[in-house]
C-alpha cells in the first residue's frame, strides 16, 4: 500500500506517518528530512536547497522529484511507502503518477489532515524531535513520557528545525495555500483523497487515519 500525507507544516504529518510506519510496515519517505540531511552533509543538492529552505520556500520540482525517484526504486520501498512532504505541487504528483504508473504502482490513499492555520504557528515553535531516531515531539502538545528521554528510542538528545520559527512560518503557509492546496482537488478527482481533523489530540488523529487506512486495505 502507497500512501501519502497531506496537510499544510505543523499539521502532525511526521507524527503520523512515523505511527503508521511502524503499524502498517510501509516506508516513510520525508523529501524535508532527505533534504536536511543533504544540506548537513553539504552535498551538491543540499547547498542549492539550504537558502530556500531557510527562506521557507519550495525547493525546486526537479532536485525533489530526482531524490523521491530515486529513493522509491529501492527495494525496502516494494513493499510500500508512506510519503510525508512530498509531492508538494501539481507537477511534483504528475511526476509521481508516471513514475509509478512506469513500475506498475499506485497510490492509494491520500491522507489529509485538516487544521486551522491560526493553531499552526504554535505547533511549529513548540515542536522538536529525536536526533537519533527522528521521532517527533512538542513542548505543548506531546511532550517524552519520560523527560528528556525518547519514548521510542532511548535517546537523549534532541534536536529543533532552523525553519521552525514565525518569520519563516508565513512563507511556508503561503506557499502550502498556493501550490500544494491545489493538490487536494488533484486527489480527490482521482478518488483517493480521505481527510480526517487534525485538530483532534494525536490518538485520537492516529485512531482516525488508521480506521481511514484499514478500510483502503481492505478494497
Ligand atoms: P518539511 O520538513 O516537509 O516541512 O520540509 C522542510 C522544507 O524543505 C520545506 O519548507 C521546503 O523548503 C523543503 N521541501 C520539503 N519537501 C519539499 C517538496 N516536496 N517540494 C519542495 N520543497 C520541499
Amino acid at each position: 500500500m502507497n500512501l501519502i500525507m497531506l496537510g499544510p507544516p505543523g499539521a502532525g504529518k511526521g507524527t503520523q506517518a512515523k505511527r503508521l510506519e511502524s503499524a502498517y510496515g510501509l516506508v516513510q519517505l520525508s523529501t524535508g528530512d532527505m533534504l536536511r540531511a543533504a544540506v548537513a552533509a553539504g552535498t551538491e543538492i543540499g547547498k542549492q536547497a539550504k537558502a530556500v529552505m531557510a527562506a521557507g520556500d519550495l525547493v525546486s520540482d526537479d532536485i525533489v522529484v530526482s531524490i523521491i525517484a530515486e529513493r522509491i526504486a529501492e527495494p525496502d520501498c516494494a513493499s510500500g511507502f508512506i510519503l510525508d512532504g512530498f509531492p508538494r505541487t501539481v507537477t511534483q504528483a504528475e511526476a509521481l503518477d508516471a513514475m509509478l504508473t512506469a513500475s506498475n504502482q499506485r497510490i492509494d490513499g491520500v491522507l489529509e489532515m485538516t487544521v486551522d492555520d491560526d493553531a499552526l504557528v504554535g505547533r511549529i515553535a513548540g515542536r522538536f524531535s529525536c536526533t537519533n531516531c527522528g521521532a517527533a515531539y512538542n513542548d505543548e502538545l506531546n511532550r517524552p513520557k519520560v523527560e528528556n528521554v525518547c519514548d521510542l528510542c532511548g535517546a537523549s538528545a534532541f534536536t529543533r528545525r532552523k525553519d521552525d520559527n514565525a518569520e519563516t512560518m508565513g512563507a511556508r503557509l503561503a506557499a502550502y495555500h498556493a501550490q500544494t492546496a491545489p493538490l487536494l482537488p488533484y486527489y480527490a478527482a482521482r478518488g483517493v483523497l480521505r481527510s480526517v481533523d487534525g485538530m483532534a489530540d494525536i490518538d485520537e488523529v492516529t485512531r482516525q487515519l488508521r480506521a481511514v487506512v484499514d478500510g483502503i486495505g481492505e478494497n
